[in-house]
């Protein structure tokens, strides 16, 4: 099909198709806040490339999921003397630990199959002010940040507070991993755990806190937020009853992947009930055998 005719349907030309493909994730006549700071640009990649991921695996249907990053330790001076580009905004909480930190939201209503190809347009950075309870977006363009931001801060909030090197948060609905949170003999205290664990030796490997449980509650809640707070305690990655996962992570990558772990774990299981039976699943020997050689902490 011509470029012509495809203006005639009302279909983007090729010179916008183009630019798609390049991946171009930043305004060609504005500046971005990556430019020349190759360390924080391979950070929004990162988020970009993970924004894909959960769009590809069928986890981030229409505006589904949250990514927030504490991107504090690739600010310099000059994103530090950055003004505002929009109003003083609330968080809704203080949070004494963010003073002066810099976060990477994505935005709110945005999509992350859109994220994944323009990460600073379907997101922003933000400043945490002095005050520890409001913000200012500074980059690259004022989108607002996820409805979800006060949850997503509180559990950095309290990283920082524990003296945590974790830097990254994820919300995302894996399919399997929800589907089995509809039975009440998976929402035990680490029955699902020990389920997803004995599945493949690399589960409990890589993912070796296991996968928290918190009853249904309802979506933005506080009740959730807080319950949410609690489980990361004790686990990286929490199940929240019918809806999804929040994942906690060094950065965004190594919280998808402790996501994917469990989540080809809950794949491997279910394949072995369609074709009609229980997976026997490693033993409790073979678990522990892992944990000695590997030095698990559980
Ligand atoms: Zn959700």
């Amino acid at each position: 099909m011509s470029s012509e005719s495809r203006e005639k349907s009302g279909r983007p030309t090729s010179t916008s198709e183009t630019k798609d493909i390049k991946n171009t994730y930043y305004l060609e006549t504005m500046t971005s806040i990556l430019e020349n700071r190759a360390a924080l640009r391979e950070e929004i990649e990162k988020i970009a490339e993970v924004a894909g991921y959960l769009w590809q695996n069928g986890w981030a249907e229409r505006n589904g999921g949250n990514i927030t990053v504490n991107i504090t330790a690739f600010v310099d001076k000059g994103i530090r003397e950055l003004p505002a580009i929009s109003e003083v905004k609330p968080i809704g909480v203080t949070l004494p630990h963010l003073k002066g930190c810099y976060f990477y939201c994505k935005g709110t209503g945005k999509r992350m199959r859109d994220l994944a190809r323009q990460p600073m347009r379907n997101g922003s950075v933000i400043r945490i002010l002095d005050d520890c309870s409001s913000y200012v977006i500074i980059a690259d363009e004022a989108v607002m940040p996820t409805s979800e931001l006060p949850s997503h801060l509180t559990v950095h909030n309290h990283l920082i507070e524990k003296g945590s090197p974790y830097t990254a948060t994820v919300h995302t609905h894996p399919i399997e991993l929800v589907a089995m949170s509809h039975s009440k003999k998976f929402l035990e205290k680490d029955v699902l755990t020990n389920i997803l664990w004995s599945m493949i030796p690399e589960t409990k490997a890589f993912c070796p806190l296991g996968l928290g449980i918190i009853p249904y509650q309802l979506p933005g809640s506080v009740e959730l937020a807080d319950a949410t707070l609690r489980e990361l305690d004790d686990y990286d990655v929490v199940l929240w009853e019918k809806h999804g996962v929040f994942a906690q992570g060094l950065d965004v990558m190594d919280a998808f992947d402790q996501i994917d772990v469990l989540s080809k774990s809950a794949k491997i299981y279910i394949n072995a009930r369609c074709m009609g039976f229980e997976p026997e699943g490693m033993s409790q020997e073979q678990l522990k055998e892992m944990s000695a050689a590997f030095n698990l902490p559980k």
